[in-house]
């Protein structure tokens, strides 16, 4: 499986302020943010996409709908954000090892698109 970016970062091999981490993934801010608050949730695993996981990763992507949800109250915006995986090539996704971007602080209302991420 090839390295990414996000394995260096997860790894620490770039040092990168860890917004929160545990021992299953890490949250960073985006280098390119699309909304005042634009961060990213990065398991620690390399799946490349969502589409890659398995049975056996579930505990794992449940972990990471938690994370999001208590680094979203505790970036203040539990009450609005986006939640966005991109999956493939087509669904705009730049880099292969599984993440969830958490965006917010501007309006995400019906119709309108987050940054070209969704
Ligand atoms: P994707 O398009 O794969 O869903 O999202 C990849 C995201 O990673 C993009 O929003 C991009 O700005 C961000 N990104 C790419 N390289 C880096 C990096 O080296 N550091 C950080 N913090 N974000 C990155």
């Amino acid at each position: 499986m090839s390295d990414t970016i996000f394995g260096k970062i997860t790894r620490g091999e770039i040092p990168s302020e860890f917004l929160y981490e545990d021992e299953h993934c890490v949250v960073i801010q985006d280098i390119h943010p699309q909304a005042p608050t634009h961060v990213l949730i990065i398991p620690r695993k390399p799946i490349p996409r969502l589409v890659d996981a398995q049975q056996s990763d579930s505990e794992l992507l449940g972990h990471l709908l938690l994370v999001a949800g208590k680094v979203a109250n505790d970036l203040g915006v539990g009450e609005g954000f986006r939640l966005v995986i991109n999956n493939g090539a087509d669904g705009g996704q730049t880099v292969f090892h599984l993440h969830l971007h958490i965006l917010a602080g501007r309006s995400m209302a019906e119709g309108e698109l987050a940054g070209g991420l969704v």
